[in-house]
This record gives structure tokens, sequence and C-alpha cells, in this order.
């Protein structure tokens, strides 16, 4: 039976790719964008969108009921940055949003449920080279503490009513057709629009601040992936580590000169570099690899080159 997906937070970095997704996979009108702004034009004209809060349960059970939707794909939250900025907000839409969204599971409306996590769970106290799947998980943001109650919510939902919720740990995601919404990995997204714009950028963190990235082209089709796995495969049920890449703004910066030698990076960092210092350098993501064969195909090189063909056009 073909699914019919609603799309919770669509608008946003990773929504308005992974909607066009699913949208090319599904059939535009079997996949329900919604967000409480509108989307890029683009995801606005090629299928439905409907304005949704998402952690108005009844509004969401309306649209479940509405276009009969078998799958949430839940995006919607308020990322690590500006969360460090209203941890009371934070808090309520990220914790809401997911219980109005396992309990429509819950009660058998819909069949399958996908919430990213990320590597917020971790914080100072974890290994930061190759973070196992499971090891220390005390986060020091307030983003990093949803995260892990989600994650435990998701596999209390699991055991004990049966439902097939699925998640990933997403590292930074580094795209060119959206811009990020308020995390500590945006710089470097912005490095790419600043270089082409203005030949130069001011980073927010310091030039050896290592952290996991991934292009979004790897973040999209890992989600599919695992949503279109067998549901014995998924042995975790609440996040799989996720890698492709590790670099310090200096490594992207030299990478980004490959293609404009003029391009100049200066660094003053932040309230951001406190929660970077608190994340792991690189991921173990053998889990994901061995359960759903997950492969990453881009690296720094092939990343920092088809972003900048892309944004060049
Ligand atoms: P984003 O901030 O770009 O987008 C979030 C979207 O949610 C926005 O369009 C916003 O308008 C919408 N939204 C806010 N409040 C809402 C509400 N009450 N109801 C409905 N929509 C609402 O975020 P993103 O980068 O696309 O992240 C998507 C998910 O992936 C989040 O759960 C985030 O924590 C996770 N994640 C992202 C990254 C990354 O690098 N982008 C890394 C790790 C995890």
């Amino acid at each position: 039976m073909s699914e019919v997906i609603l799309v919770l937070g669509a608008s946003g970095q990773i929504g308005v790719e992974l909607t066009q997704k699913l949208r090319d996979l599904y059939g535009n009108n079997n996949v329900i964008a919604s967000d409480i702004r509108e989307g890029n034009k683009n995801m606005m004209v090629s299928g439905p969108f409907e304005i949704v809060d998402a952690t108005d349960k009844e509004t969401i059970l309306k649209i479940v009921k509405k276009y009969k939707v078998t799958q949430i794909y839940l995006l919607a939250a308020m990322l690590s940055a500006t969360a460090e900025k209203y941890p009371q907000k934070a808090w309520d839409l990220n914790m809401n949003s997911l219980s109005a969204v396992l309990d429509i599971a819950k009660e058998k409306h819909i069949k399958q449920v996908y919430w990213p996590s990320s590597i917020a769970v971790f914080g100072p106290k974890t290994p930061k080279q190759n973070t196992p799947q499971n090891t220390v998980m005390q986060p020091s943001t307030v983003y990093g503490i949803s995260k892990v109650a989600g994650e435990f919510w998701c596999n209390y939902y699991h055991e004990k009513y049966g439902v097939d919720v699925r998640s990933i740990r997403y590292p930074g995601v580094i795209s060119w057709k959206s811009k990020p919404g308020g995390g500590t990995t945006d710089y470097a997204v912005d490095i790419f629009f600043n270089a082409i714009e203005k030949g130069t950028y001011e980073c927010f963190l310091s030039e050896k601040t290592r952290l996991p990235m991934m292009y979004m082209d790897d973040a999209v089709n890992a989600t599919i992936q695992l949503m279109q796995t067998d549901s014995k495969n998924v042995k975790n049920r609440t996040g799989y580590n996720l890698a492709a890449i590790s670099f310090t703004p200096e490594e992207i910066a030299s990478e980004i000169k490959k293609y404009i030698p003029e391009f100049t990076i200066s660094y003053q960092p932040d309230f951001r570099q406190e929660i970077a210092n608190s994340w792991p350098e690189s991921i173990d993501d053998s889990e994901a690899r061995k359960d759903w064969n997950w492969q990453h195909k881009f690296d720094l090189s092939t990343m920092t080159e088809d972003i900048l063909k892309n944004l060049k056009k």
C-alpha cells in the first residue's frame, strides 16, 4: 500500500529538502507539508500544504484524518543555539510536539513516526572521538536534554505500546538550498554563502573546533532509508548514531580556497563555542551501517565542490 506522509516543520532547513525527496518517491499529493509558516516556493506549489502547530494534537489529528495519513515525520523543533536563549519555549515545543505525535501513533491513527534526534544528546563527559552508540549522555544544553528525553519517550512508546517510531542522531547538516534555523553547526552553511557573496567570512567558532557533519543529500537519504527498512532491522528505538565527515572551520575554509583562492576567514567565537565544546568530534555509526546498510556518499571535498557549483549557478 502506498504511504501518505505528513511532514510537521516542513518549511525548515531539513524539511524543504526531505519533503521534496518524499514527493519524488511517493507522489506529490501523498506528501502533505505543514508548518507554522510558509516554506519556499517550490514546496508550496509542488503539493499540499497546511498551517499546523506541531504541539496541537487535535489539529494534527484533523489533518491525519482529512488526508488518511499513514506516516508522520516530525521536524518541528527549536535548535541548539536558539534554545539556549529560550529554554522553556524550547522544552515546550520539542517535548509537546513529540508527545502529540506519539499519542496519535499509540491510538493507531498512523503506522509510523520519524523523529530526529541529534549529536546534542552527548555532553562534556562523553568520549569525544568515535563516540559510541551507547555511552554517557549528560548534555549541557536544553536542546540536548530535550533530545535525550525524546529518545527515551520514543523507546518507551515502542516497548509499551508497539509504536513504530524511528530516529537518527543527526550531526550538523549542511545544505545550500535552504538556510539553517539556529543551530551550532550553522557556520558550515553560512561560510559557503559568504564565500560566494562577499569573499570573506567571520566564523562564530574557533578554527580548531572539530564537529561531526553531513551533507543534506546524505541526511535525507539516510532518513528515508531508515523509514523504508523492514521493522525487524530497526534494533534501536532511541536514536541511531549517524556519521559522514568531521572537520574544523579551518579545514572547510582551506577546501573552499581551492575554488575561491581569494577567500578569507576570521574567527570570533561567541556563546556557541561552549555548546560546540560539549559535543563529540567524531561518531561511531557502525550500528546504523550494520542494521540497515547505511553508507554516506559525500566527503568534505565532494560536498564542497557540489555546493559551490550549485551556488555559483
Ligand atoms: P529548522 O529550524 O530549520 O526548521 C524547523 C521548522 O519547524 C521551522 O520551519 C519552523 O517554522 C517550524 N516550527 C517551529 N515551531 C513550530 C510549531 N509549533 N509547529 C510547527 N512547526 C514549527 O530545523 P531543521 O534544521 O530543519 O531541523 C529539523 C529537525 O532535525 C529538528 O528536530 C532538529 O532538532 C533536527 N536536527 C537538525 C540538525 C541540523 O543540522 N539541521 C542537526 C541535528 C538535528
